[in-house]
Order: structure tokens, then sequence, then C-alpha cells
């Protein structure tokens, strides 16, 4: 008798190629608006890409990016995804006090919400930054009207990584929110990230693959993530960085949109709130 493979969710965090954390220290908030804008173009590619494969996802769309381009935000509600929250200023959670945290997580729902005249349930924090010291963040999101997040990768990195965190869904203790942490791989004991990002660009694709397939047969879904600038290999090259930034941001820009292709393919994706039972219709 076969068992249908679980469904996966989709996800695509939205944000120009400068806000990555990356570049951390080149583009200061004040010089935002002066740098050449891509997220409009690469993120309507990527909508345009999930029509032709009928697949509908989930959008973390940054606060900034929706009060500047209302249009885009309406464009993806239109195509049949999910608008949730990337936060307001792609400041990593960790970095925040509580009282900022909380105030980025309320302004960038109230914008998206009014940008798209629907309401926003999900939340990724920038650099998936709620690690253990700062699990105060789970509350906030709570009070702030979200019902689930996508905040946790639960490997070790050295940006950040929440090592010790449930690799699967998990309800942080004291509150009824539901933490849904991107996808990994145990082997031989260890946690090898495999949820999408820098690490899809890298590993082989038939790897990736397999990695996710592994996933699916334990009985879980997995829970993918892509940037739009990771479909643009054209975009302007910043000077200055380290070896290793500049690698992680350029390594196979080049091939995201054709492996996004077969991914696509490959397995079955949804949104978050449909997956979690939460959809409206
Ligand atoms: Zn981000």
């Amino acid at each position: 008798m076969s068992r249908a493979l679980p469904v996966n969710v989709m996800s695509v965090d939205v944000e120009e190629h400068f806000h990555v954390a990356a570049f951390d220290g080149h583009f200061p908030r004040d010089e935002w608006a002066n740098q050449p804008s891509r997220v409009e173009a690469n993120t309507s590619l990527l909508v345009e890409m999930f029509a032709a494969h009928g697949v509908s996802a989930t959008f973390f769309v940054l606060g900034w990016v929706a009060e500047r381009y209302p249009s885009l935000v309406r464009r993806i509600v239109a195509g049949g995804h999910e608008l949730a929250s990337h936060g307001y200023a792609h400041e990593p959670a960790f970095r925040q006090t509580r009282e900022q945290f909380a105030a980025d997580a309320m302004r960038s729902k109230a914008v998206l919400e009014d940008a798209a005249g629907c309401q926003v349930l999900g939340y990724r924090a920038a650099s998936f930054s709620i690690v253990k010291r700062n699990q105060w963040a789970f509350e906030e999101l709570e009070r702030a009207g979200y019902r689930y997040s996508s905040s946790v990768n639960p490997v070790r990195h050295d940006i950040y990584g929440f090592p010790d965190a449930p690799r699967f869904n998990f309800t942080p203790a004291g509150t009824n929110l539901l933490e849904c942490p991107v996808t990994t791989l145990e082997i031989a004991g260890a946690r090898v990230p495999c949820g999408g990002g820098g690490y899809f660009r890298l590993l082989p694709y038939p790897v990736f693959r397999w990695a996710l397939r592994q996933v699916n047969a334990s009985g879980h879904s997995c829970y993918f993530y892509l940037h739009p600038w990771e479909v643009d290999p054209d975009q302007p090259r910043v000077d200055g960085v380290s070896w290793k930034s500049r690698f992680r941001h350029y390594n196979n820009l080049h091939r995201t949109e054709q492996r996004l292709a077969r991914l696509l393919q490959d397995f079955r994706w949804t949104r978050f709130d449909r997956l979690l039972g939460l959809a409206a219709g």
C-alpha cells in the first residue's frame, strides 16, 4: 500500500540584495533608499515560476519593502500566495531589545496588512535570529497577533542557529504560538542544514533532493526558503566584503532558477497557513 508523502512548504524571504547579514555594516539603513532596487523584478520572477508550476507559497515580506512597493505585495496575494512578515527593517532579533523587537514585529504586520488588505499570521525573523537567549521573542510575536513563526534554524552556525531547539514544529514555553524550524537532516546524530538559501546553491541538486526526500520519508514536511536576490545573477557586486561573505552570497546564483524549477517539480508544495490549518479560505 502506498502512502502519500508529506506536503512541503515553499517560502520566500522578500528583501533586497543589500539587506542580507553577509553585507552587515556595508549598507547603513539611511542609504537603503539610494541603492538600485532589484526586489520587484526578482520577486515577480518567482511569482511567475510558481504560477507556471501551480505552486502556492508563503512570502515573508520585509515591512520596508512593502512600504515602498505595495503593488508588489498585492501581486503576491493575487497570485494565490500567503503574505507573512519578515520584520520591518531586517534587524536580527538578537541585536534588538525586547521592546525594539516588539515594536518592529507590530510595525511590519501593520504595514503589510495595510498594503494587502488581508491578515498576516506568520513571521520569520531576519537571519533566523530567534536563538536560545532571546526566546522572549516568541511571547512578543504572540502578543503582536502572529499565530506561527518560522524563525529558528536548529543548527550550529556562526551568525545564527539554535542547535538544541527541536527539529520539527514546537510550541515555545508560555505561548500558544507554533514555531516551524527550517528543515534539517540528521545524519549520525549531527544536524545538517538543508532548508534552502546558501545550502541549496552549494550542494549539487541531487544531493539536496535526496536530503529532502529523507525528511519526507521520515513522515515530516520540509520547510524550504529562498530569497529573490538568489535568482538574480546580474545584481551589482559589493566591494570590500570578506571572501566568506562573498562566497555565501554569490555562489551559484546563475544556477538557482533552474534548480528551483526542478525542486518545484520534484516535490509537493503549499503555504504555511494551509499546512498548519490556519488559512481562512
Ligand atoms: Zn532576510
